[in-house]
């Protein structure tokens, strides 16, 4: 079966540092991969560069067979199948919460408002935020506002939903709450790729572990295979630090 998402031959630099080196990724309908590695080896880099908010210097990036494209009316439809919650949340701060999450739906999908409105309130429910629907996005905890922010990127009903450390801002005790909804989209067979430094996520919830370093993958496998029996030097390291 030929992936849903597809790297070939990236590269990118800024300036002189080669920020992501001969990335190749293959992510199939429904699985999660969970991306890991130290702080500067281009893991947001590579979710900015899916989503197109960062261009490629070379190299291919294909969604559902069709290379992304790079401007224009063709850019906003593929960020609509592309969704993307970041770890600063990223919410509208003048607009309420249902706002945020029917937003999208109404300007870019083209929905009709009362039946994208019923659509959001559902998706409030589901990941536990119904009740704060007319609050404005500071009255929430950063809990709540990032299960705000998973909600708004599920009404656009993308094809693959990338999450960049959507819980490193969080207080702790909220981590939990915002995984657990993380946890159930991937047993729902949501396509996902999630940068995070959560290894009990990666354990649970992910099909395949890739380990960057130094803007290259270095490894992939599957969860208990990485944790078990990591391969290479790097990763052996990484993990001594952070386990
Ligand atoms: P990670 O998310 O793994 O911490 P990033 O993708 O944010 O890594 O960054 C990878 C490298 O690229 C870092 O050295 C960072 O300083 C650099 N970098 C990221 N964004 C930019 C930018 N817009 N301009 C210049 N350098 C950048
Ligand atoms: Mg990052």
């Amino acid at each position: 079966m030929s992936p849903l998402l597809s790297l070939r031959g990236v590269n990118k630099h800024f300036g002189a540092l080669h920020v992501l080196a001969d990335v190749d990724l293959d992510v199939a309908k429904g699985e999660v991969v969970v991306v890991i590695g130290p702080s500067g080896s281009g893991k947001s880099t590579l979710c900015r560069t899916i989503n197109r908010l960062e261009t490629i210097g070379s190299g291919s990036i294909t969604l559902d067979g069709s290379e992304l494209p790079s401007e224009g009316r063709e850019l906003a439809a593929l960020r609509a199948d592309v969704g993307m919650v970041f770890q600063s949340f990223n919410l509208f701060a003048h607009k309420t919460v249902l706002e945020n999450v029917t937003l999208g739906p109404v300007k870019v999908r083209k929905a009709a408002k009362a039946a994208a409105e019923q659509r959001s309130f559902q998706l409030l429910e589901r990941v536990g935020v119904a009740a704060q629907a007319h609050k404005y996005p500071a009255q929430l905890s950063g809990g709540q506002q990032q299960r705000v922010a998973i909600a708004r990127a599920l009404a656009m009903d993308p094809k693959v939903l990338l999450f960049d450390e959507p819980t490193s801002a969080l207080d702790p005790e909220m981590v939990n709450e915002v995984l657990d909804v993380m946890t159930a989209l991937a047993r729902e067979g949501m396509t996902m790729v999630v940068v995070t430094h959560e290894m009990g996520f990666a354990r649970r919830a992910a099909d395949r572990v890739v380990f960057m370093a130094d803007g290259r993958i270095v490894e992939e496998a599957r969860p208990d295979h990485f944790f078990s029996a990591p391969k290479s030097e790097r990763a052996r390291d990484f993990l001594s630090k952070i386990l």
